[in-house]
């Protein structure tokens, strides 16, 4: 049987751990090749690439700092020198900084709206042209729960994540006559490094107001992201998917 995702090129972005390594590996395995980015992560991304291989996908590791227009210019060309085309970018890489707004420097705040906001903008300059000349391509944005509600201590994430649906609906708008769909996946808890740096007090808040009660995995994320890849998915655009057991209900 033919894989939904076979002949297709995608480019995760801070794909050598987390959700995005999840991300990768799910759209392997429905028979995506792809190229696996992260910033330091060198040895963790070509684990990455070593599994997809066993599982008989194609991947490159790419190292490049999204939060950069040269970092994602060179992502970008690293994927099509390899392959040729893009067909999928996940715009995934994220980082915290978190602090009340008492105590968030300025660099906090630049830090975090580089690297998940401005980060997406220049990956979709980056892979626009690509997806232009081919008059189809798929943006899929990892934003968050907090991007919707705000979250105290979170003012630069929340707003970073909030950006990303303005940054995602408009390029939607744009983008949408020349067979270009551009989403929002926002998840809530997920058990990643990310949400292992949260102090246990407030792990055990988050985990009372799950309706599923459990945190979720990578992997819960990564099935929605392959099916926005996927021709499945032709039809649905600017639109944002909560991933969170039920948290923000
Ligand atoms: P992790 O901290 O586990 O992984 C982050 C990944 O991003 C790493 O691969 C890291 O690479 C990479 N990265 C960070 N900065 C850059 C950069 N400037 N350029 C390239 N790569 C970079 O995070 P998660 O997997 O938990 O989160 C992934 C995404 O999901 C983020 O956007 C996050 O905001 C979002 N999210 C996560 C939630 C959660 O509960 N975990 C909930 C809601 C949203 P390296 O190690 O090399 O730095």
């Amino acid at each position: 049987m033919t894989k939904p995702l076979a002949g297709k090129v995608a480019i995760v972005t801070g794909s050598s751990r987390g959700i995005g390594r999840e991300v990768a590996l799910e759209l392997a395995r429905q028979g995506a090749r792809v190229a696996v980015n992260y910033r330091q992560g060198a040895e963790a991304a070509a684990e990455v690439v070593a599994e997809i291989a066993a599982c008989g996908s194609e991947a490159i590791a790419v190292g490049a700092d999204v939060a950069t227009a040269a970092g994602a210019h060179s992502l970008v060309e690293a994927a099509l020198a390899a392959y040729g085309t893009v067909d999928v970018l996940v715009s995934n890489a994220g980082i915290t900084r978190d602090n009340l707004l008492l105590r968030m420097t300025e660099e906090d705040w630049d830090a975090v709206l580089d690297t998940n906001l401005k980060g997406a903008f220049h990956c979709v300059k980056a892979v626009q042209r690509t997806f232009l000349k081919r008059r189809a391509g798929r943006i899929i944005a990892i934003g968050s729960i907090v991007g919707l509600a705000g979250n105290a201590g979170q003012a630069n994430y929340a707003a970073a994540k909030a950006g990303l649906v303005g940054l995602m609906r408009s390029v939607a708008r744009e983008l949408g006559s020349r067979g270009i769909t551009a989403n929002v996946v926002a998840p809530g808890f997920i058990d990643t490094e990310m949400t292992r740096a949260l102090p246990p007090e407030a792990m055990d808040q988050a985990l009372a107001r799950i309706p599923l009660g459990r945190l979720g995995t990578p992997g819960d994320v990564a099935g929605l992201v392959a099916f926005l890849a996927g021709d499945a998915a032709a039809y649905i655009t600017g639109q944002v998917f909560g991933v969170d057991g039920g948290l923000t209900l």
